[in-house]
């Protein structure tokens, strides 16, 4: 059984002390601070120069949990200067944040599958777990080393924790909209096993699981290719029977996704639940997308009403919310999913993730690269700090003729 269920036992660390955060805050804003990204903002999010303006979404970048954890992360290591600082996967998804964290000497341990590094870990060693949180595996294997845990995981995450913990606690099987192979999801597919591990969960990524979810919930099917499809990477509880844990179902989700698609999945499970049982009795319902995903979702949607050329989405690859962003933007208009500034080649050119493929290609920047006005609009996942942003506003400008001299002081 899981020794999670005995949080007393826990060794965690308080490393928030004042005079520890007054030098971790100071740090965090030489690294990620932006004076353009405030300038711009203070003037309602525009800028021009010449025949180029760029237009920021009223919310990116950043958000409470990531500022948290970056805070928490920085302060282990004033706090234990000389112990040897360890994190489960990264704290947050952007490769700029986790590099300087390396820099920092704190080491990345793997998120997927615990290893011989975890067996190594002893009492001196501190264990930062990221905003995502981590699985119950991983928890108990930690503190049963003795470690002292720095915990990050965000608010927003135990909550859905709490609300899967009470499904399994009721008998309802968890079905989860989340990406199975991502941390968070992991970490909250552990938590729907519940305290005594009976509990069962079955995670869905599109409308096309959800619909073969529901098509057996109505009409049965074959056991054998249910778990076919969601057995692999985790994607369903050990013992999952769909003959049998599918009959009273609770929804809940990663916290960012695509808050459209999360209640179009809700709506669907529900229905086949209404059309077998003739009522939704055994269907129960918890949003749980984090204010800062739905905030900077709604503010690009905001973004899309003004006219623009062309939009840049700045983050990590792997991140969940900036890829629900990209995903908003390019049904709208020419979107480019970058890391950094260096994807801003030259006006021929552009690298960027294409979250289709789900690889990074090289591509025309469209009206980017055209002569004439142009309208660039620009946001970022809530993992993405302004310093990046701002690279990103003076590339664009340097690309156009530009320079920084002219941005500062515009
Ligand atoms: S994206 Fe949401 S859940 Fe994730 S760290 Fe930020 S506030 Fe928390």
């Amino acid at each position: 059984m899981s020794v999670y269920a005995h949080p007393a036992r826990r060794r965690r660390v308080n490393v928030r002390t004042p005079e520890v955060m007054e030098r971790v805050q100071a740090e965090v804003a030489e690294h990620y601070r932006s004076s353009i990204v405030e300038k711009v903002r203070a003037k309602g999010g525009l800028l021009s120069i010449g025949d180029t303006t760029i237009r920021l979404a009223k919310q990116f970048g950043f958000c409470y949990g990531v500022e948290r954890a970056i805070d928490l992360a920085y302060a282990s290591r004033r706090v234990f200067p000389e112990n040897r600082i360890f994190l489960i996967g990264e704290i947050i998804h952007n490769p700029e944040v986790n590099r300087q964290l390396e820099a920092m000497e704190i080491v990345s341990l793997p998120w997927q599958e615990m290893n011989e590094q975890y067996d190594d870990l002893g009492e001196d060693d501190v264990v930062i777990v990221p905003a995502f949180g981590a699985p119950v595996s991983f928890m108990d294997k930690v503190e049963s080393r003795g470690c002292q845990i720095v915990d990050t995981t965000c608010g927003d995450v135990m909550k859905v924790w709490k609300r899967v913990r009470g499904f399994a606690k009721d008998g309802v099987t968890s079905i989860i909209h989340g990406k199975a192979d991502h941390e968070e999801t992991r970490a909250t597919a552990s938590r729907a096993a519940g305290e005594d591990g009976k509990g069962h969960y079955l995670i869905v990524l599109t409308l096309e699981d959800t619909d073969f979810v529901c098509d057996y919930i109505v009409n049965g099917g074959d056991p054998a290719a249910f778990r076919e499809r969601f057995g692999g990477v985790g994607g369903m509880s050990e013992g999952f029977d769909p003959d049998v844990h599918l009959h009273r179902v609770g929804v809940a989700n990663q916290t960012t996704m695509l808050k459209s698609e999360t209640e179009e999945i809700q709506r669907r499970v529900r229905a086949a639940l209404l059309r077998r049982d003739g009522d939704d009795s055994n269907f129960s319902v918890f949003d749980t997308i984090c204010g800062a995903t739905q905030e900077r979702q709604d503010a690009l949607f905001d973004l899309l009403e003004e006219p623009l050329d062309v939009l840049l989405v700045v983050g990590g690859y792997n991140s969940s919310n900036t890829t629900h962003l990209v995903e908003i933007g390019e049904k709208e208009l020419p979107t480019f999913f970058i890391r950094s500034s260096e994807c801003l080649v030259s006006l021929a050119e552009i690298v960027h993730y294409d979250i289709h493929r789900k690889e990074e290609v090289d591509a025309d920047p469209g009206p980017l690269g055209r002569e004439g006005a142009v309208l660039v609009g620009i946001t970022a996942g809530a993992s993405c700090p302004n310093n990046l942003i701002e690279d990103t506003i003076l590339k664009v400008f340097e690309l156009r003729g530009v320079s920084a001299d002219e941005v500062r002081s515009a």
